[in-house]
């Protein structure tokens, strides 16, 4: 069940959409503030790690361990992986008080000032968020699409409601059987494989993505309706 904050969110959202064709104001100042000391720690998908390690020519698992924590999420009861601070509250990819990986930033970063659901159509809608980013004084306006376009966050959609499909069957999968993972068993590093180490970075993400899910629903068909898979 979503908690109050959840509720809240989606709220606001719902306010504050924006369509592709919309303009904002904004116009990064490097100022870098939104890198350190976070008050909520930022979400990176097995997508966003996929092109990071791609981009700094490391493997997956060497990218987990040096720039991501792990945690098994309390409403999905997945195994979930959060962007690692260093110890003066920078983000472990910050250097030099640039993002290290600026081509390939997570899906969260890259998309800021802007905010994005994913609808139980699954349609992506996008809104603007509350901040107090300097950027957003800026005069520079852009359309949303322009936007997304610069981030490459279009050409990775397919393989994000992808990636959010798998997210969702194995949730789906471990709420329906009240399997409640603990780090390290078997069940949660099939998981960890599937979501986010699997992945062969010298090939299309799409097909592996498509081809787990298949995998996922031979695993589960005893188990889970069709509608559920
Ligand atoms: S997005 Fe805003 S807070 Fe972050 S570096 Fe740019 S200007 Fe600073
Ligand atoms: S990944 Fe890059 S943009 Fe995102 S918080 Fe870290 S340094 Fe900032």
């Amino acid at each position: 069940m979503a908690d109050l904050s959840d509720v809240n969110r989606i709220e606001e959202y719902k306010r504050n959409t924006v369509s592709l064709n919309s303009q904002f104001r904004f116009e990064c100042q490097m100022c870098g503030s939104c890198c350190k000391n976070r008050s909520e720690a930022i979400l990176i998908t097995g997508v966003d790690i996929f092109y990071a390690s791609k981009e700094l020519g490391i493997s997956i698992l060497d990218f987990m361990d040096r720039y991501t924590v792990r945690y098994i999420g309390g409403i999905s009861r997945l195994p979930v992986a959060v962007l690692r601070e260093k110890i003066n509250g920078e983000c472990s990819l910050m250097e030099n008080n640039k993002c290290s990986i600026q081509n390939n930033k997570p899906g969260a970063c890259a998309i800021y000032p802007l905010g994005r659901m994913q609808e139980y159509n699954g349609e992506f809608v996008y809104f603007t968020q509350p901040n107090s980013c300097p950027g957003c004084l800026s005069k520079k306006r852009q359309t949303v699409r322009d936007w997304l376009q610069k981030h490459n966050m279009i050409s990775k959609e397919a393989e994000v409601k992808a990636w959010n499909k798998l997210v969702l069957m194995f949730s789906k999968m471990l709420i329906k059987n009240d399997i409640r993972l603990k780090p390290g068993d078997v069940m949660s590093q099939l998981i960890v494989t599937l979501l986010y180490l699997g992945y062969d970075t010298s090939k299309p993400l799409l097909a592996q993505i498509e081809e787990y899910i298949e995998e996922a629903k031979e695993l589960f068909k005893d188990e889970m309706t069709e509608e559920e898979l």
